[in-house]
């Protein structure tokens, strides 16, 4: 394993405060059902660190675990609440909204925000909106936060139709995007490989 150590530490709701930011952090957001919860999982090689299959929605807080790699790092990995659930009131999509862009904005230990995008769909205008305020928001923080998107549940179509959608999500946002399934374990080497650096800083 190259993640030693995992557990569960705290959630924020909105208008409660994590932990102090004591170290690197990794942050992951989408859209809800995205697969999430499954990758984070998956990256940590523990089955249940974060449940699965959980309703759409219900995920309000933010939530941080502690993990410890191989080598003796230490980092935070973030769960942040999936966005564009549909069936939500206005003021509570602005509740998570604002959750999610206060820590975003005030974490100066992020270092990474991963956003999942499922293949089939591509990136639709909440993920293009996200993108474009975290790359703002680094302006106010005090190292750089690297965007890492990552294409979730590519098992789900063929690899060539996999691949034309990843290209197609690259050359819209001029970023890498990394090919992910936590059925078969692709490109989860590729995803920490790519984090632990990160969190070297
Ligand atoms: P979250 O809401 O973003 O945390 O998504 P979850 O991780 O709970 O996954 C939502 C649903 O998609 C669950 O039914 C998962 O079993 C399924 N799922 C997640 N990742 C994958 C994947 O890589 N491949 C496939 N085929 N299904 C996945």
């Amino acid at each position: 394993k190259q993640i030693v150590h995992a557990q569960f530490l705290a959630a924020a709701a909105p208008g409660s405060s994590l932990p102090a930011p004591t170290m690197a952090e990794i942050a992951f957001a989408g859209r809800s059902n995205v697969g999430k919860s499954s990758l984070i999982n998956t990256l940590v090689e523990r089955k249940g660190l974060v449940r699965t299959g959980a309703t759409p929605g219900v995920t309000r807080q933010i939530n941080l675990f502690e993990a410890r790699a191989r080598d003796g790092a230490m980092f935070h990995l973030i769960d942040l609440p999936g966005y564009g659930y549909a069936k939500r009131s206005k003021a509570e999509r602005t509740a998570w909204g604002d959750l999610i862009e206060g820590y975003l904005k005030g974490r100066i230990t992020l270092a990474a925000l991963v956003i999942l995008v499922d293949v089939r769909r591509g990136l639709e205008e909440d993920d293009l909106e996200l993108i474009q305020f975290v790359e703002e928001a680094r302006d106010v923080q005090r190292r750089p936060v690297e965007i890492v998107i990552v294409a979730t549940k590519v098992d789900k179509i063929g690899r060539s139709a996999s691949r034309s959608a990843t290209a197609a999500m690259a050359k819209s946002t001029g970023r890498k995007v990394i090919n992910f399934s936590s059925v078969t374990g692709e490109g989860r080497a590729e995803l920490w490989a790519l984090l632990r650096k990160v969190t070297l800083g």
